[in-house]
C-alpha cells in the first residue's frame, strides 16, 4: 500500500479501488499520483501551475521571428507540459509556442 500522500499515513488500506487513509480520512485513486508527475519549476526552483503567469528572465531567440523575446516580457496564462521546453504559452506580438521553465520566473 502506498502512505498516504496527505499526511504519509502507513495505515493506508484500498476499498472499492480507491485508497483511503483512516487518519486523515484523504481518499485517492492510483490514477491521481501518475498526474502529478509533471514538476515543472521556474528560474528561482518555485513549482509553476496551470494557469500561472511568468516573466521571461533573459533574452530568448525565437526560431522564424526577427526579433527575440525580451527580457522581462510578461507570459500569462501557462500551460504545463512534458518535455524540455516544458511551458506552452502565447507571446503577446509572436503568438503561441513552447519555453523553458528555466528561463522564466513565476509572478
Ligand atoms: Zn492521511
Amino acid at each position: 500500500m502506498p502512505n498516504c500522500p496527505m499526511c504519509q499515513s502507513e495505515y493506508t488500506y484500498e476499498d472499492r479501488g480507491l485508497f483511503v487513509c483512516p487518519e486523515c480520512g484523504h481518499e485517492w485513486s492510483e490514477g491521481d499520483e501518475v498526474e502529478e508527475g509533471l514538476v515543472v519549476k521556474d528560474s528561482n526552483g518555485n513549482l509553476l501551475q496551470e494557469g500561472d503567469s511568468v516573466t521571461v528572465i533573459k533574452d530568448l531567440k525565437v526560431k522564424g521571428a526577427s526579433g527575440a523575446i525580451k527580457q522581462g516580457t510578461k507570459v500569462k496564462n501557462i500551460r504545463l507540459v512534458e518535455g524540455d521546453h516544458n511551458i506552452d504559452c502565447k507571446v503577446d506580438g509572436f503568438g503561441p509556442m513552447k519555453l523553458k521553465s528555466e528561463f522564466v520566473k513565476k509572478l
